[in-house]
């Protein structure tokens, strides 16, 4: 694989970028906003900055993986010579499949096109696509040039090459891939969501604060982070979203978004991206947000 298209370039496309491009390989990084992959540059020139100062890498390994990305507002372009498309857009069923249908049209038939959803069904996306053998999950995690997971997605139709393509170029990555299959949720956010979900009723309920329960979960269960503070990271909406998949996937009341959640989502407060969410995050530093709502 010489060459990939990372489609989105917002909290996981930059990442997924900065990981294929360390890596030696050229990536062509696209988003609709010019802003947005402005941000993801910034982004990757600061996190491989930090990665020299550590000794990790040395400064030209810096310039070499920024050299290795191009950036483009036009998706038909963007996928041009590509041999892989990782899409890691806004968590939208619409708009993945409006996506994938012109990914479809724009690349050649033998192009490998995954997608790094968190919870939407491969193969629903496969179906709006003629190469559904072809369409895979590829779920990095974030930071994804820290973390090591990669969940391997394997809708109805993938093939088993296509699968054993994807985990061995996960490996060249550096991460260990772990198949699973295409049932909401997968298996992390199955998982996950239900007890962030669970740590937003606690405090919707009154029964804890943001901290208390951030702490319990942190000094109790040796959580590197709470489910709160981790929430803000993943970003609000895209917790709603994955919850939303799994409530409607599975009809089943025990995966309802908090009330809380949906409002917050209403009022843009995201999380880190928004600057605000259960904490605070000016200048990136995380402030514990004393509201009336959470007590
Ligand atoms: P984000 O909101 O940070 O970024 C999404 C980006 O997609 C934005 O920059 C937006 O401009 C761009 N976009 C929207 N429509 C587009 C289009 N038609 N063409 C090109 N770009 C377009 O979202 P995110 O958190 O990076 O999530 C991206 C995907 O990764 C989602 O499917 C999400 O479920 C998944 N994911 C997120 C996390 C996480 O922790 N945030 C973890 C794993 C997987």
């Amino acid at each position: 694989m010489q060459k990939v298209a990372v489609i989105g370039a917002g909290t996981m496309g930059n990442g997924i970028a900065h990981t294929f491009a360390q890596s030696g390989i050229k990536v062509n990084l696209i988003d609709i906003s010019q802003e947005a992959l402005d941000k993801a540059l910034a982004t990757i020139s600061k996190n491989l900055g930090r990665m020299v100062a550590k000794e990790k890498i040395s400064e030209e390994d810096k310039n070499n993986t920024i050299a290795n990305i191009s950036t483009h507002t036009d998706m038909i372009a963007g996928v041009e010579g590509v041999g892989l498309v990782v899409e890691a857009a806004t968590e939208n069923l619409d708009l993945k499949l409006k996506i994938f249908k012109s990914m479809d049209e724009a690349t050649s038939d033998d192009v490998i096109l995954a997608t790094n959803t968190s919870s939407i069904s491969i193969t629903q996306i496969a179906a709006v696509t003629g190469r559904p053998d072809k369409v895979i999950g590829m779920h990095f995690m974030n930071p994804v040039p820290i973390m090591k997971l990669v969940e391997i997605i394997r809708g109805y139709s993938t093939s088993d090459e296509v699968t054993n393509t994807i985990m061995e170029l996960s490996k060249k990555l550096g991460k260990t891939p772990t198949e699973v299959n295409d049932y909401p949720g997968f298996v992390a956010n199955r998982i996950l969501m239900p007890m962030i979900n669970e740590a937003i009723i606690t405090l919707h309920e009154g029964v804890a604060g943001v901290e208390e329960i951030d702490t319990v979960m942190k000094l109790g269960m040796a959580h590197p982070m709470g489910p709160l503070q981790l929430a803000d990271f993943i970003g609000l909406d895209v917790c709603l979203s994955i919850l939303n998949v799994m409530y409607e996937g599975f009809g089943n009341p025990k995966y309802a978004p908090c009330p809380l959640l949906v409002n917050m989502v209403a009022a843009s407060k995201m999380g880190i991206k928004s600057g605000e969410g259960f904490y605070s995050w000016g200048h990136g530093t995380k402030d514990l947000i004393v509201s009336n709502q959470f007590r």
